[in-house]
């Protein structure tokens, strides 16, 4: 078996930079080149996995198909390489500490201190090559969360080191930093990045590639100062300037030729040129749309882009499938109500309602789904999102007063949707809702089987609740279709509407499995029904 070489890329001077976009990209070209390329992240909290976390802390939680709750970065790897992340792929400090402290308890360390060096550096050091010890790829990428000199982050980067030292030329460490632009002053500056840099070899890393996030293009003086002072040839000076799309970022690097100057750095052959076409297809498709349509997206975070991520990507995609241009509205769900809703939802063409937990903004969701139901305005409900139309649907068409989801009011004498069976006697939080891939089955007839073009699918799953069965017969009767099942457990994984030009509720994420490559079909169809909408088709 041939070791595959590593990857680490490093942040420094301050956070959101891209580190995850940046490491996506580089994924991207090199797999472009025919190399076999795994992506995962370290994360410095205590956290075990962000599934704890509300959106305002971390944002959205990206759930893979072996059901891990993980950070968002997965979703960018996913739909940048197209293939499915794993458990493996994002391992956190909580992580890293619950595994030696039970070691320890087991008697693993009998006898000896435990230290942080080398007992947790060898567990993160563990943790990494794994990956590359399923002899599946070809390279590594490993992103570590956090800037250079954060406290956090300090076991990670002395991993990182030790793991340099270990493999030799096949490990390089790639640092980005920024280089800013100082308005008054009408000059890039180098100072952070050389601060940052020196950080990184006070902890025993010299960078081999240095990556500089600006918005003005670097000149060859700056980039000749970066050199001199970071102890790095000129051509291992890489530009990321500022980009319109992240789907960009990939033909910037490739213009700076990142990916050949890593190759040649990790002693890999560059003989194929990286096959992009489709790639530069699909920016094509975005860049020149057709048609403009405006989207609703209710939720109780649409001011944070983070907390619906995927949502906002999948719509990306979809967009670009439809040669669309998609003006994504926020609305804050809880700014909504029965009086003001023609007024707040008016212009736009098709209503997605967000994915959520808790009893917040609730009404006003039902009430947006209330208008999209009457005006046959497409809608998309999403896990929550589906809740609420199968509660929309009760109090409004079958006429259950205050029906409701015993997550919001559990007293309430129509529970149309309840808390799942497994559900029930679990107390923990983390990692123990309905979490990962499962088996759906989809009715032949339905909108669902005509969009998918097939009726056995698998979707992955973030929840506790479910539409009750209980209530089945007095839906269907009424005109709500349970267009998809868990076939294992007859649970209501699918709901549409007869009587209606697109309405459709799903208990699974599709936005998680939607790529650059696959845009989700249940968002192409969906952004299709709402240009059809708008042209009053
Ligand atoms: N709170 C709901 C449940 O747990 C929906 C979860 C979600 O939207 N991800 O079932």
């Amino acid at each position: 078996m041939k070791s595959p070489k590593y990857i680490f890329v490093t942040g420094g001077v301050t956070s959101s930079l891209g580190k995850g976009i940046l490491t996506a990209s580089l994924g991207k070209l090199l797999q472009a080149r025919g190399y076999k390329v795994a992506i995962q992240k370290l994360d410095p909290y205590i956290n075990i996995d962000p599934g704890t976390m509300n959106p305002y802390e971390h944002g959205e939680c990206y759930v893979t198909d072996d059901g891990a709750e993980t950070d968002l970065d997965l979703g960018h790897y996913e739909r940048f390489l197209n293939t499915p992340t794993s458990r493996a792929n994002n391992i956190t400090t909580g992580r890293i500490y619950n595994t030696v402290i039970s070691k320890e308890r087991k008697g693993d360390y009998l006898g000896k201190t435990v230290q942080i060096i080398p007992h947790i550096t060898d567990e993160i050091k563990r943790y990494i090559k794994s990956l590359g010890e399923s002899g599946n790829y070809d390279i590594i990428l490993t992103e570590i969360g956090g800037c250079v000199g954060d406290i956090e982050s300090l076991p990670f980067v002395e991993s990182v080191r030790q793991l340099k030292w270990e493999l030799a030329s096949s490990a390089i460490d790639i640092h980005l930093t920024l280089v800013p632009y100082l308005e008054k002053a009408q000059e890039l500056k180098t100072k952070p990045t050389q601060h940052s840099v020196k950080t990184l070899l006070e902890q025993g890393i010299q960078p081999d590639i240095i990556v500089c996030r600006t918005e003005k293009s670097l000149p060859l003086e700056i980039r000749k100062k970066i050199a001199l002072f970071c102890n790095v040839h000129i051509n291992s000076v890489i530009e990321s300037l500022d980009a319109d799309s992240i789907y960009d970022v990939p033909l910037l690097l490739r213009k700076e030729q990142l990916d050949t100057i890593v190759l040649k750095k990790l002693r890999l052959k560059s003989v194929n040129e990286p096959d992009l076409d489709s790639w530069k297809e699909f920016l094509g498709r975005l860049k020149n749309p057709t048609s403009e349509i405006s989207i609703g997206l209710i939720g109780k975070y649409v001011e944070l882009k983070d907390a619906y991520k995927s949502i906002h990507e999948a719509f990306t995609h979809a967009g670009a499938a439809n040669e669309t241009k998609l003006h994504v509205i926020p609305i804050h769900a809880e700014s909504l109500n029965s009086e003001n809703v023609g007024e707040l939802l008016n212009g736009l063409s098709g209503i997605l309602v967000a994915p959520g937990f808790g009893s917040r903004g609730i009404d006003g969701k039902i009430s947006a789904i209330r208008y999209a139901r009457e005006k046959g305005i497409p809608f998309f409900g999403i896990c929550l999102g589906m809740q609420c139309a199968v509660t929309e649907f009760a109090r409004n068409v079958l006429k259950m007063k205050n029906a409701s989801s015993t997550e919001i009011n559990p007293k309430t004498r129509f529970p149309v949707i309840d808390l799942m069976e497994e559900q029930k006697k679990v107390t923990a939080k983390g990692g123990t809702m309905r979490l990962g891939s499962y088996p759906c089955e989809i009715k032949k007839g339905t909108r669902a089987a005509a969009i998918y073009g097939k009726t056995k699918i698998n979707e992955r799953h973030r929840h506790r609740y479910e539409f009750n069965n209980k209530y089945l017969d007095v839906f269907s009767k009424n005109g709500m279709i349970m267009s998809g099942v868990n076939p294992d457990m007859d649970l209501v994984e699918m709901i549409e509407l007869k009587d209606h030009p697109w309405f459709i509720g799903v208990q699974f994420h599709p936005e998680l499995k939607s790529t650059v490559h696959n845009p989700h079909p249940l968002f192409v169809k969906f952004i299709k029904a709402a240009l059809e909408f708008a042209k009053g088709v």
